[in-house]
C-alpha cells in the first residue's frame, strides 16, 4: 500500500499553500485545464534568470556554454519521459497546439493530396480538429470521425469500416480532456500501421497520470504540454520519429533554424533545431524539465490513490439529486463531466467559485463533442493528486447547498 500522503505533497505548491494561509483555501478542480505548479519548477524556471540568463547554442562566452548545457540536458530529459530513442526526436514547441500544428502543416500540408483521408475521432479537442482542417482546405484529403462507444472511449470495434488505404493520417487523443478515459491507441496504431498510415498520438492529459513509452507504442508523433504536468505554460513537446522529421519541411524560417545562410540559397540545420527558429522558450525548457523530474519522482507513488480519489469522487457525485455524468462508469483519469438538470452550468460553476471550488464550465474545447452528445456544454471537475477526499465532500456540501437553495 502507498504511503502517499495528499497534505504533504500539497505543501510543495506554493499557490495552494498561500491560499490556505490567507485563511481561504482554494479547492483546485481545474487540473485538466492547467496544474498548480511545485516548487522546484519554480525554482528551476527564476534559476535561469538569476543565475544562468543567456541565449543559448550562439555566443562564446561562460553563461551561454551554462545555459546551453542545460537547455540541452533538458532535451534529454524529455527524451528519457517518453523513451524516445533519441533527442533528435523531441522539438521544443509551445505547447500541444503548437505541436499538432507543426505535423499538420509540415506533414499533412505537404504531404496528403485529395484523395487521403485524415482520422480523427469525436472525442478530440479543438487542437486536434482544426488544424487537420486547415490540411483538408489546402490539400483536398478528407476528414473521418471514429464514434465512441457508450462508455466514452473511441471505439475501435469497427476499426476496419474507418481505417482503409485511403487513410494517410490518424490523429487521436490518448485521453480526452472532457471524458477520462484512456483509449485503445494500441489497437489503432496496429490498425493504422496495417495499411501504412502515420499515427499522431495527443497526450496532453495523459502525461500527468501515465506513464508513456513511444517506442512501444510505436506512434509516429505524440505531443504534450508542459502545464498540464505541473511545469510552466508556453512550453511543449512534440515527439516524431526521425526519419518522418528529416522528411518534413521547416515549420518557421530564421534564426536557429539554419545550417547556411546566403543569398544564392540557404540550408537548414539538423533535427531537431530545423523546427526550433528564433530565441525558445529557456526558462519554460528548465521548468519543464524539473517538471518531468517531479513526476518521475511522484507517479509511481500518487498513481494509487490518485485511482483511489477517483473512485471516491465518482461514488459521491452520483449521489446528488439530478446530475448525470456524460458517461456512466468511473474515468480512468479523474476527471468528470457532467450537468445537473434544468440548472445552467455557468450558474453552478460561478457558485462553486464563490465557495473557493475552481471547476471549468462550457464546452471544453470540444465543441463536437458536445454536438455529438446533444450538449450545449457541462460543468467539469478534474483533479490531481494534491487534492483530497475532504475537498470532495465539501464540492458535495456546496452543490447540495446550491440545488437545495435553488429549489
Ligand atoms: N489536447 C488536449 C487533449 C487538451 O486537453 C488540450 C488542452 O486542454 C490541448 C490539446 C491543447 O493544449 P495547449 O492549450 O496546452 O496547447
Amino acid at each position: 500500500m502507498s504511503d502517499f500522503c495528499p497534505q504533504r505533497f500539497k505543501k510543495i505548491f506554493p499557490l495552494l499553500c498561500l491560499s490556505e494561509s490567507e485563511g481561504k483555501p482554494l479547492i483546485y478542480f481545474d487540473n485538466a485545464a492547467t496544474t498548480q505548479k511545485p516548487q522546484n519548477v519554480i525554482d528551476a524556471t527564476s534559476n535561469y534568470y538569476l543565475n544562468c540568463n543567456a541565449n543559448v547554442h550562439r555566443s562564446s562566452h561562460q553563461l551561454s556554454r551554462s545555459a546551453t548545457a542545460l537547455f540541452e540536458k533538458s532535451r534529454v530529459d524529455a527524451q528519457r519521459f517518453i523513451n524516445a530513442s533519441s533527442e533528435q526526436e523531441i522539438v521544443w514547441t509551445k505547447g500541444t497546439t503548437e505541436a499538432i500544428n507543426i505535423v499538420a502543416q509540415c506533414y499533412g500540408s505537404v504531404f496528403l493530396s485529395k484523395d487521403d483521408e485524415i482520422l480523427l475521432s469525436h472525442s478530440e479537442h479543438h487542437a486536434n480538429i482544426v488544424p487537420w482542417q486547415e490540411v483538408a482546405k489546402r490539400t483536398g484529403a478528407k476528414i473521418r470521425v471514429l464514434p465512441l462507444t457508450s462508455d466514452g472511449k473511441i471505439d475501435t470495434d469497427n476499426l476496419s469500416t474507418y481505417i482503409s488505404p485511403k487513410t494517410a493520417i490518424v490523429a487521436c487523443t490518448l485521453i480526452s480532456n472532457t471524458v477520462g478515459k484512456v483509449n485503445d491507441i494500441n489497437g489503432i496504431v496496429k490498425a493504422a500501421r496495417n495499411v501504412g498510415a502515420k499515427i499522431l498520438v495527443d497526450a496532453a492529459q495523459a502525461v500527468a497520470h501515465i506513464k508513456i513509452d513511444v517506442q512501444s507504442l510505436d506512434c509516429d508523433f505524440l505531443v504534450y504540454s508542459g502545464h498540464k504536468m505541473f511545469g510552466p505554460t508556453g512550453i511543449g513537446v512534440l515527439f516524431g520519429k526521425r526519419e518522418l522529421l528529416m522528411k518534413m519541411p521547416p515549420y518557421q524560417f530564421g534564426g536557429e533554424m539554419i545550417k547556411n545562410v546566403s543569398f544564392s540559397g540557404t540550408t537548414y540545420g539538423e533535427l531537431p533545431f530545423k523546427f526550433e527558429s528564433g530565441t525558445p522558450n529557456i526558462s519554460a525548457v528548465l521548468g519543464l524539465s524539473a517538471a518531468i523530474k517531479f513526476v518521475e519522482e511522484y507517479r509511481e507513488q500518487f498513481v494509487q490513490y490518485e485511482r483511489a480519489l477517483t473512485e471516491y469522487c465518482f461514488k459521491q457525485l452520483n449521489q446528488i439529486p439530478n446530475l448525470t455524468l456524460l458517461f456512466t462508469d468511473i474515468p480512468d483519469i479523474p476527471v468528470f463531466s457532467f450537468i445537473i438538470d434544468e440548472h445552467h452550468n455557468q450558474d453552478i460553476a460561478s457558485f462553486l467559485d464563490t465557495n473557493n471550488i475552481a471547476v471549468r464550465a462550457g464546452h471544453h474545447c470540444a465543441m463536437p463533442l458536445m454536438e455529438y452528445l446533444s450538449l450545449d456544454g457541462c460543468i467539469r471537475v478534474s483533479l490531481a493528486p494534491y487534492n483530497t477526499r475532504a475537498e470532495v465532500d465539501s464540492l458535495i456540501n456546496v452543490l447540495n447547498q446550491y440545488l437545495t437553495q435553488e429549489l
